[in-house]
């Protein structure tokens, strides 16, 4: 028999590369989200930098508003809370023009706008504070400082340079915000991709193991098989050489029985006769009786030795004795796949057998039924079993072959006894061997609606007389196990 092997699978040689470059992927994915993010915020600090240059901007808009309503509020009534409000806002103005140019420091463009508008708003305020130093009192001076103002447009002028600012300042904001709104789709994107490739690759991982779990039992189930048939062939040795000496035994004792008249008739011969010699002749044949005596009593002592059929019973499965003989047997099959149904009766499932002989049975049953299908167009094996009379457990095993062959139905059982040209004649014999040596007996038979049926016996474990003729056919008690073996 040939020890099984399997190829490993591709997946297995390509797991590591497989896992290397989701591995790399992954790593570039997230050095390109880290990139971007990066982006993302400095886009983010240059709309929150340009807000800031349009908050100063208005801030200086409103300074200069109010500073120039102070003065006319202080010009018309003379009420002091005005002339206070200019000086604040004057003030404010200065502090305000500092921290405008300090956040446009980095742009030169933006530094000679802000210092174009200082000196505008400089000019204005040094005329208001003119205004608001006459105050009232001397207001026909003021009244010339304003009529000056309003000839040197300085307001307007300032109103230009903070509006021309702005502008800039706001077309800018809506480039960096469009900017800022396409970095944070461009990282939303790859935070997508990011976290498909990390489920993919949890999924490749999660494979690969579930791969690797399965190549670890496979090898497992293979060692099992390939141990089993080491033993099974060890055995099967043994029981062929023990059944051939035994047929020997057999075919030998008669020539033997023979020799042994013939040289008794001699000696009576030799007796009776006058022959000289007679005393020395009739001593010699003796010895020959005494020689074909001996050889008879090693003979027997080898048939005994042989016929005592030493078994290591212990309990076992039948069920698992058949499946690990049919695993074995779907070996020869590969190429002519066999349908196989097993319907073994759980309540006589424990046996009290020899397991490596009772598989060495099943396994010379089954390898013959397949042997005995190869040509048929319909291949079907079935292994059933119920319990039977005195304790035994009654296993069949039919098959939809061609039936026994009429030339060897009586002797099968016989060693030697084949119709293959390459058999032995073996098999059988030993499986009968075998069986009687557990106390059962095998029968075979060819039924009418064709196929063999070989039936055999053997002792149950609990030993409980359950002959119940309906416990296999019952659907309920019987488990039922279908498979396609070979393919
Ligand atoms: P071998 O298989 O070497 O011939 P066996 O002792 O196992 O020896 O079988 C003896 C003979 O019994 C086979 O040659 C075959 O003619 C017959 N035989 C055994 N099993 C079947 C079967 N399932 N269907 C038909 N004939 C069978």
């Amino acid at each position: 028999m040939m020890p099984m092997t399997r190829k490993p699978l591709a997946t297995a040689t390509h797991a590591p590369l497989l896992l290397g470059a989701t591995l790399l992927l992954f790593i570039v994915i997230a050095g390109a989200l880290f990139l971007n993010l990066m982006r993302l915020r400095d886009s983010f600090s240059w709309v929150q930098h340009t807000n800031d240059v349009l908050l100063s901007l208005s801030g200086i808009q409103r300074a200069v508003l109010e500073a120039e309503t102070n003065e006319r509020g202080y010009l018309l009534t003379g009420i002091d809370s005005y002339s206070d409000g200019y000086r604040h806002a004057h003030d404010s103005l200065g502090s305000r023009l500092d921290s405008l140019r300090a956040l446009v420091g980095d742009n030169s463009a933006h530094v000679a706008r802000v210092d174009e508008l200082r000196l505008y708003v400089d000019m204005r305020t040094a005329q208001l504070g003119r205004v608001v130093e006459l105050g009232p009192e001397r207001m026909r001076e003021a009244l010339d400082i304003l009529e000056q103002a309003r000839t040197d447009r300085l307001t307007e002028r300032v109103e230009a340079s903070l509006t021309a600012f702005t502008r800039v300042e706001q077309a800018l904001l809506t480039e960096r915000m469009l900017k800022h709104d396409s970095e944070s789709l461009a990282a939303a994107l790859i935070t997508a991709c990011l976290l498909i490739l990390a489920v993919a690759s949890a999924a490749i991982a999660a494979f690969l193991l579930e791969h690797q779990r399965a190549a670890a039992r496979q090898q497992e189930a293979d060692q099992r098989l390939q141990s089993l048939q080491a033993e099974l062939m060890r055995v099967a040795r043994l029981s062929t050489m023990g059944e051939m000496s035994s047929a020997l035994a057999h075919e030998l004792n008669q020539p033997l029985g023979a020799i042994t008249n013939y040289v008794q008739g001699s000696r009576r011969l030799i007796e009776a006769s006058s022959h000289p010699d007679k005393a020395k002749i009739g001593a010699a044949l003796d010895k020959a009786a005494q020689q074909t005596l001996r050889a008879g009593a090693v003979i027997q002592r080898l048939r005994d030795f042989v016929g005592r059929g030493e078994t290591d019973k212990s309990i076992e499965s039948l069920r698992a004795i058949a499946e690990d003989a049919l695993s074995l047997a779907s070996v020869v099959t590969r190429d002519r796949p066999v349908d196989v149904s097993l319907a073994l009766d759980p309540t006589a499932d424990r046996v009290l057998v020899d397991k490596v002989q009772v598989q060495q049975v099943f396994l010379n049953l089954i390898r013959n039924a397949f042997e005995a299908m190869r040509d048929e167009p319909e291949r079907r094996l079935r292994i059933s079993s119920r319990p039977a009379a005195s304790g035994m457990v009654e296993i069949v095993v039919s098959d939809t072959g061609p039936g026994l062959d009429a030339q060897i139905n009586d002797r099968m059982f016989q060693p030697f006894a084949t119709t293959k040209a390459d058999g032995m004649g073996i098999g059988l014999s030993i499986s009968q061997t075998i069986v009687q040596a557990h106390g059962g007996s095998i029968t075979a038979s060819t039924p009418a609606e064709g196929g063999t049926v070989f039936s055999f016996t053997l002792p149950r474990a609990d030993n409980s007389d359950g002959h119940r003729e309906t416990d296999a056919a019952d659907p309920q008690r019987s488990i039922c196990l279908r498979a396609k073996i070979g393919s």
